[in-house]
Parts: C-alpha cells; structure tokens; sequence
C-alpha cells in the first residue's frame, strides 16, 4: 500500500494537545492493523531540544538511538508501543544545517539559495522520509506552534505543496480551542474561524477539525463551524476533557475519527479497531480502589512536564498493580535534614528524579539518607542514582566531601566522574552518553527478577558515570553494582541488597514504558512500595 500522509495543525492557542490527538489517531490506525508512525516537526532553531531547559518546553525525551527530542515523542511511544527515531523529530534548525551544509558543499550550483525552494524542499523530503521506506501505511506529521506564527510558515507551505502533490494521500486535520464565556455561558467559535481562516490564507484547507473544550459542543454550533469553515459537517470533532489521555482514543473513535481518515484516503473504513489490551489497561486504572502513594523527590517539581515519562511509567505501573497512583511533588530545595521526616511521611516508596547542576541536590541526598535508613523502598534515576552513591559514600563510607565532579570538580572523593570520553568535548548539544545501551544484570538481583531476565537495553542520557576506583569498597560496604555495560564495564544499576528496594539506575527506565508494555522495573517498584 502507498504511503499515506496525515498532517496535524494547531490553531488558537498552543497547549491543546496536538500530541495526545495524533497519539490516538496512530493508536486507531494501529488497532485496525496499519503500521504507523508520528512524527514531530518544531518550528524552533535549536537542532534539537536537548540543550534547552526543562522550564521551556518539559522534558527532553530520548530516542533508542540517541536523539534528544520533544516530549511528544513520549506520548507518541506510550501509544503506539513503537519506537521513534531521530528522524521522527526535526526543528527548524536541522532543515538549516542541512541547507547550508548543502550550499558550502556546493551541491546547489550557484543558484541563490532561498526559503522557497530550499527550505521548503529541505522540509519536503524529511516529511516524506520515513514514509519512503515502505515499512508504514501512514505517516502522522505533528507540526509544532500555532498557525498564524512567522517560524513555522515554511513548514505550512510544505504541507500546502504536498498536499498538492500527494492529492488523495493526504489529510489535513486542525485542531483548535472553543472557549466558554463563564459570564456570558457561551461555547465561542469565533476563533476557531479565525485560525481556519489563517491556515486557508496559506493554501491549507483542512479536512477534519478538532475542537478541543471544556463543555459538550452542541450539534448545531458544530454545523456552523462546518459552514464557516467549508468542512464536512461529520468532519467536526469534538475534544472534550476526559480523566485521562489514554482515553482520547476512545473519544476520537466514538466520533468517527479513524473512520473519517480511512475514508477520505479511499481506504475501507468497516470493521472496528480492536482496542481489547487498550480496554483492559482503562478498566484496571478505573476500577483500582486503593492507593499507592509517591514521593517524587526533583526540583522542576512546580511544572510536572518536565518529568513526564515519569509521571505516566508511574501510572502504567500503578494500573498494572491495580493500584490508583497518589504522586507527591517534593521540591529538593526545600527539603533538609530536619524536616525529611515530615516530609517523606505516609509515602510508600519516593522517587529521586533525574537533573543537570548543583540546584536542589542537597535535598536530594536528605531524602535518600532518611530513606535508606527507614528502608522505604526508593528508585534513583540518572542523577538520582548518582545521588545514592554520595550519598552513601558520604554517610556510610565515610568519605566527607564525596561528591560528583559535576557539582565540585575538585572533590576528593569523586565517586562520581566525568568518563574520560567526555573530558575533551567541550560543545553540549548531543554530546552525551545519548541511546539504547545493553546491560548485563546481576542474576538475583532485584532489577534482573524484575525484568525477569539478565539481559537487557535500556536508555541513556548523562554525562558523568559511577567511579569504578571505588566499587570494591561500595560492595563490601553493602551497595552493590548489580548492572553492568557488558563493553565497557560502566556501573549502570546499584542496588543495596540488605534493604527492600533500594535501586538506582544510571539509565533512564521511564523512556521505556508504554500503555501495553510498562516498564519492569517500575511495576516492581510499586509492588515493593504496596508491600511495605
Ligand atoms: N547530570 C548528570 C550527568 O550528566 C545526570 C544526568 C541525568 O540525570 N539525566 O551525568
């Protein structure tokens, strides 16, 4: 079957959840037996989003093979249980790179190179790129920003051009925000026409509208937005807020969504999804009674994006346990010594979260130390596990001033170590220890029960690593390198054996967990944090 292509544009406000929409509709296709695939197209300059801040745009996601790229990418893995690559995330800054790596090459022969084609083909062909290897029916395009922004018309007008050159291969589906007037108790459409409107000024008629509201949109209003904005009125579909994400599959079928696509691409659109695990997942997470209650222990607490794989491995493993997840911020800064008890009390299990720099990390080992000495069962991720391995060098090895060379350079203990691979490069952007990466487990340990094998390949992204000059004494002292990279004998797990679950991992499990496939490691962390 020829490719299909499914462009998803936003409009009105951003924030709407393009994502979660092209999530589901890559989840309906998929339950209908298409292979399918999304990818993200963001209109910033950055090549990519791994140097930015978690405060810009949430957290950095990464890929098997090593991308750092946009949380959409999450949403789009926890979904459709595929994995994306670097090819499924492009900026506006990668289509330059590649154009002005192309004209100092002299591949454009003179000519003066310009937006219109250059960019603009640039775009066209990474567009079509992954949908050229004949491995997907669809290819999903998220374009990031908002219609009516200067930064991604370059992106639109590719989408007007293929449009054209794709004909019935192609849907256009805009997602906008109704907003209610609470004075007034009024739906407004307005500017929903008005960003139909702007997408039509650059020569793009969408298909298919999606409105995302508050409040039930009525038949009426959606046939007038129809009118207005030449759709199809059975085109105009309604995203009302629903407890979870992970039923917005579910709403998008009810009105016909996946049948709409498979319609307007000539593809028959009988039968039904078979969405039967789907279901099962959204039943359990429903009809889980008690509770288990965690503490994540990080300092972008106050916006929970940047922790977002996170937040949804947690859930998944909550569900699968048939447990409702209660998850407490705690913010690192403001934690110490004297008020950890308060704090950390009537939590099941705490969480230590991945970060970058000196910021909150003395909260960090408070946590840990008033967790390790009360055995609560506790899961330090990247810096997190770093975190556990000063900490215990601090408190139980006695070494006063441990630390991470990334947080005192000049440390005497630095348990924690910059590879020596990394100590000539100097630029930041992709220059971690980025990707899937295998490791050995320790037979017995808890991570290789857990997993329930010795093998396996999980996710990186961190610079500094555990200082093997020390592992002898951390084992005989009781914390254990229970996970190892089989080539280089980097540490990647410890774990101290004595207490219930106390594990950390210098890889990142949560990028590795989907709906259908939770991540082991963290169903066994809840079930340890119920069991206590
Ligand atoms: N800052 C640490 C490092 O670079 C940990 C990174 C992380 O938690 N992702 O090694």
């Amino acid at each position: 079957m020829e490719t299909k292509y499914i462009f998803v544009t936003g409009g009105v406000v951003s924030s709407l959840g393009k994502g979660i929409i092209s999530a589901s509709l890559a989840r309906l296709l998929l339950s209908r037996g298409y292979k399918v695939t999304i990818q993200k197209y963001d209109p910033y300059i950055n090549i990519d989003p791994g140097t930015l801040n978690p405060y810009e745009h949430g957290e950095c996601y990464v890929t098997v093979d090593g991308h750092e790229a946009d949380l959409d990418l999450g949403h789009y893995e926890r979904f459709t249980n595929t994995e994306t690559t670097r090819a499924n995330n492009i900026t506006t800054g990668r289509i330059y790179q590649n154009v002005i790596d192309k004209e100092r090459r002299g591949d454009y022969l003179g000519k003066t190179v310009q937006i219109i084609p250059h960019i603009t083909d640039e775009i066209k062909r990474n567009m079509l790129l992954l949908g050229n290897k004949n491995e997907y029916d669809f290819v999903i395009t998220e374009i990031g920003g908002t219609v009516g922004d200067i930064e991604s018309l370059p992106f639109l007008e590719s989408v007007r051009q293929l449009r054209w050159e794709l004909g019935k291969r192609c849907v256009c589906i805009h997602l906008t925000y109704v907003p209610y007037i609470a004075a007034a108790k009024e739906l407004k459409t307005k500017p929903t026409q008005h960003s139909v409107k702007k997408l039509q000024e650059v020569g793009i008629q969408p298909d298919i509208l999606v409105l995302r509201t508050e409040h039930e949109i009525s038949a009426s209003m959606c046939r007038k937005v129809a009118l207005f904005c030449n759709v199809d009125p059975s085109a105009v579909i309604q995203s009302i807020d629903v407890p979870s994400i992970y039923e917005v599959p579910l709403t998008m079928h009810k009105q016909r969504l996946d049948q709409i696509v498979l319609e307007k691409v000539g593809l028959p659109s009988d039968g039904e999804p078979d969405l039967t695990q789907w279901n099962d997942f959204l039943h359990r997470m429903k009809n889980a009674t008690e509770t288990v209650h965690i503490g994540l222990v990080g300092k972008y607490v106050e916006l929970p994006d940047a922790y977002k794989s996170i937040n949804e491995s947690l859930l998944q493993a909550a569900t699968y346990n048939d447990r409702k997840l209660d998850l407490h911020y705690i913010h690192s800064e403001k934690l110490n010594d004297s008020n950890v008890a308060e704090m950390l009390k009537g939590l099941d299990g705490i969480i230590v979260a991945p970060g970058f720099g000196q910021r909150g990390i003395e909260g960090k080992f408070s946590a840990l130390k008033y967790a390790r000495e009360h055995d609560i069962p506790t899961f330090g991720i990247c810096l997190g596990m770093q975190c556990m391995v000063i900490e215990f060098a601090r408190n139980v090895l006695g070494y006063e001033d441990a630390n991470s060379t990334e947080m005192d350079v000049k440390a005497k203990y630095n348990v924690i170590d910059l590879m020596e691979s990394q100590k000539s490069i100097s630029n930041m952007g992709g220059t971690m220890r980025l990707g899937a990466y295998d490791c050995i487990l320790k037979e017995g340990s808890i991570p290789a029960k857990a997993y329930g094998k010795t093998h396996i390949r999980e996710r990186h992204r961190h610079r500094f690593e555990f200082n093997s000059d020390y592992r002898e004494a951390f084992e005989r002292a009781g914390m254990i390198c229970v996970g190892e990279n089989p080539e280089t004998h980097l540490v990647e797990v410890i774990e101290i054996p004595k207490l219930r679950w106390y594990v950390g991992t210098q890889y990142h499990p949560e990028y590795n967990s989907t709906v259908l496939r939770p991540n082991p490691l963290f169903v066994d962390f809840i079930r340890a944090a119920i069991n206590k």
